[in-house]
């Protein structure tokens, strides 16, 4: 099967849906309509954008999946080409429903934080939601809020749900995903915690300040990941690798994360997991992100996520 990729690129303002193979971008709808043997007017499925697209991921799979290995074969490109490298900034490849974010998942992060867990038998995953406004795309500046001195980052596996789920067992949970692309879950570490009330931790100050979720730089089908729990990350700063670790050291798998929450609400489709850190975030070495720094996030099979850091204005929106 041909490794592919769906995104969200900017043709001047406009935002269109993007087909990557290997490292070239195409126009989705274009390469539909070059390629697609049942014409644009019988793929009523591309007109949603790619937001469309993995929301409706069950039904458009084998679609998506044909088209993408037309492009692979296709060799005229006269006809259709890959989108030049300055006609290509990418987007968010989503605008994410709801983002969950899954805290103290990985065993050495907790430790690194000072977090003491109970054992895996006598726990739950502990899950905060994180504002579906803090998403922003490869290459888009992260602002560091004026209150503010510790901004800190944390690299993830994000996970795409594509079928509404409600009390799935974790045998079944990844029927439900669409696809998987990196998260960056930047964090505030000194707005996180509240000593002016007793409930000592404020996640939502912490992890929602606009800016805070970078997600991308696409989504590969879940079809394309062969195990989601065997992935390595890496998050360098400035080129200077700060978190090398593998999604086989979660405590809470994917799929244990989904049946979690599946068992409390109903998972809907265009939902991101963030699935927590490893270890390696700024908190534990005393250092925090500054202006000028330049953050990469990779994970294998996936991709790589830029993004550039910088004091916040009063007007950057
Ligand atoms: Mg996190």
């Amino acid at each position: 099967m041909v490794w592919f990729a769906l995104g969200t690129y900017y043709d001047a303002s406009e935002k269109k849906s993007a087909l990557v193979l290997d490292d070239d971008v195409y126009d989705l709808v274009e390469a539909c309509r070059v390629l697609h043997p049942k014409g644009l007017e019988n793929n009523a499925w591309i007109a949603g954008g790619t937001d469309g697209i993995m929301r409706d991921w069950n039904n458009v799979e084998s679609e998506v999946q044909a088209l993408a290995e037309a492009v692979a074969k296709w060799e005229d490109t006269e006809v259709l080409a890959p989108l030049a490298d300055g006609k290509k900034k990418l987007a968010a490849p989503i605008q994410p429903e709801r983002i969950f974010g899954a805290a103290a998942n990985y065993v050495e992060h907790a430790n690194e934080m000072g977090t003491v867990l109970a054992t895996k038998a006598e726990s739950n995953p502990y899950v905060f939601l994180k504002a579906d406004s803090s998403t922003i795309g490869p290459g888009d500046t992260i602002y560091l809020p004026k209150q503010s001195k510790m901004v800190d980052w944390e690299i993830e596996l994000a996970v795409i749900i594509g079928r509404q789920c409600h009390h799935v067992d974790a045998e079944s949970a990844l029927d439900y995903v669409a696809g998987y692309s990196v998260i960056n879950d930047i964090t505030a570490r000194d707005l996180n915690v509240r000593t002016d009330y007793p409930f000592k931790f404020d996640w939502f100050q912490g992890k929602s300040f606009d800016t805070f979720a970078p997600l991308g730089p696409w989504i590969v089908p879940a079809s394309c990941i062969n195990d989601p729990q065997a992935l390595s990350l890496v998050l360098s700063i400035n080129d200077e690798v700060m978190q090398d670790s593998s999604t086989d050291e979660m405590i809470y798998t994917v799929r244990e994360q989904i049946a979690y929450l599946s068992s409390i609400l109903t998972l809907r489709p265009g939902d991101v997991l963030a699935t927590g850190t490893p270890t390696g975030v700024g908190m534990a070495r005393g250092i925090f992100l500054k202006p000028g720094d330049v953050i990469t996030a990779s994970i294998e099979n996936i991709g790589t996520l830029n993004n550039p850091v910088a004091a916040q204005t009063h007007a950057y929106l």
